[in-house]
Order: structure tokens, then sequence, then C-alpha cells
């Protein structure tokens, strides 16, 4: 560990680690931003991105006066526990790397990881859409999918590091045809929720029902154009968040959902998937609120500083 200073102020560093942007942040206290900035993620692979966090958080401490703050950072995939290397990142040159104990040699301080989807869950529950409830499932629906769990306010993170991993379990109820074509996900695994529920995942099954490869942000306008072969891309995929969606209210039973990533801005969800998910929970109805995060892309990196607790 450096020399911690005097941080009466209980400031904490996040950063957010994503596949094109790398967002910093300094939080004073619980709430208050001090300072905030954004880059783009180098292409320059590991050591590249390694050199990039270093400058960002030197960047951040220099604006607030401050140095050797509490640093948490969120990254895709997740940290396996015996040997603190990540895996099943999106960003693949992350697979395999001891991020966290290169970053805290880097930078002398102990540095904690998770993965992007607990970071959305943990901010959401401490000051966004689940401040108001124990029992909070943030979910990343946008260039991957993710799941993060907190319980009165603390990360689950699980025995083997896998709680709510929710992108990479398979997609449940299929239909024939889904059962006859899965899509094959990037992790090694047929019919995953990232395979059917991200975006690129809804531009593939786009294409399948003979539509252009189109962004999902074009499908979904396209779609409230009332061109029908859009509509009925979105129609299915929002069924699909539907039934994964159930089988975590069968298994966890939240008392809220909070939805962030790129897809969180598709307004039918919050209308359309409340309407259909009983039909395959173990319920008659089901009553829990489905809503967009409130910090929107900025909950990530909050929840990232939130790794640590108030010094
Ligand atoms: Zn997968």
């Amino acid at each position: 560990m450096s020399d911690q200073v005097e941080n009466a102020h209980g400031l904490r560093l996040g950063v957010d680690l994503g596949g094109t942007k790398i967002a910093g942040i300094v939080l004073d206290g619980d709430a208050g931003v001090r300072a905030e900035r954004r880059i783009d993620t180098p292409e320059g692979g590991y050591l590249a991105t390694i050199e990039a966090i270093v400058d960002l958080v030197n960047a951040l401490e220099a604006e607030v006066g401050t140095a050797g703050l509490p640093l948490g950072v969120g990254t895709p995939g997740s940290v396996l526990a015996s040997t603190g290397r990540l895996r099943n990142a999106n960003s693949q040159c992350l697979n395999g790397k001891p991020l966290g104990a290169d970053l805290s040699t880097a930078l002398s301080r102990d540095v904690r990881l998770a993965n992007d989807a607990d970071c959305l869950a943990l901010s959401e529950a401490r000051d966004g859409a689940g401040a108001a409830f124990d029992n909070v499932f943030g979910v990343i629906l946008g260039t991957g999918v993710g799941g993060g769990v907190v319980i009165n306010n603390q990360l689950i993170t699980g025995r083997n590091g896998l709680a709510g991993e929710w992108g990479h379990t398979c997609l449940p109820w299929p239909t024939s045809a889904e059962t006859r074509q899965p899509p094959r996900c990037w992790c090694g695994l047929d019919s995953c929720l990232e395979a059917w529920l991200s975006g690129p995942g809804m531009s593939a099954d786009h294409v399948r029902r003979g539509g252009y490869n189109i962004p999902a942000q074009d499908i979904v306008e396209r779609a409230e154009a009332g061109e029908r072969l859009a509509g009925a891309t979105l129609k299915v995929w929002l069924q699909r968040v539907a039934r994964s969606m159930a089988m975590i209210v069968n298994i966890l039973d939240p008392e809220v959902i909070v939805v962030g990533g790129g897809l969180s801005q598709i307004r039918w969800l919050y209308s359309e998937v409340p309407k259909i998910w009983a039909e395959h929970a173990f319920a008659e109805s089901i009553d829990t609120p489905l809503v967009a995060a409130q910090h929107g892309d900025a909950s990530g990196v909050r929840g990232a500083a939130r790794l640590w607790p108030l010094p």
C-alpha cells in the first residue's frame, strides 16, 4: 500500500473499463461527484490498457489534489478467485490477465475489481433506481449482457465469483426454432443470453429473419416507424427478455430489476416485458418493478467507486 493521505472527505475513485471507453470518477462521500473524465480505450492491447488507466487515475487525483485514493475498477468478465485473473471478458485481451495485481503494482495501492454488471447493481442499489429496495438485481443489456445481485446494500459475489452471471446462461423455455439454430456465444457455449439479447445478438436475429445487418438502435427506430420486419424482431427480443427475467424471478425474486446498458433505452422493455413475464414464472402474476438505471451510463463507474467502503 502507498502512504495513504488524509482523506477527510471520504473520497473514492472508480474506473469503468469498457470496450470503447474508460470512465473515471471521484466520489465525495456517498453522492457528490468531485471529478470525472472519460477516455478512449486504447487499441494497443493489455499493457496499453494498464497505462491508460494509470494516466486516468493520476489525472483525476491531480484534479482533486489528493493521491492514493481507494480505487475500484469495473471490468468486463469476472475475476477468478483462485488466481486473481480475469475470465469471461468480451474484451478478450483482458482474459487470463491479473488486472487487479498489475494495477495494484502500477498504482501502489490495493485495487478492488468487479464486473460491470455488479458495479451497475451496486450503484443503483445505493443511490439509484434500486435505493428503496433491499434485494436488487441489476442487468446490463448492451454490447454484452450481464447481471449483478445486491442484498442489503452488499454486492453478492458468490463462492466462485459467478453470482448474477446471467448473460452466459442458456435462453430458457426455447421454442423449437430457437433450439434448432442456437447462436454460438463467443464464450464457446450455444444459446447464451448474451448471444440472444445483446445489441449484436438482436442484429444477428434480424439478419436471420431476412433483414439488413443494422445496429439494434436502428431496428428499434424502424419498428417504431412501423416497419413490419423490424417490429417482429423487436417483439421476439422482448419475449426473450421476458423469459430470461422470469428465470431470475423464480430463483431470486428480487424486489426490483434495474436495467442499464445501451438497450435499456428501449421504452418497450418497461411496458411490454411486465405484461408477459408471468407466463413463465412460477406464479399467476408478478408485480416486480422493472426500471431503467437512474444514473445511466455513469452507473458502472459510480458502482466501481463504491467497491470500497467509505474511508
Ligand atoms: Zn456465453
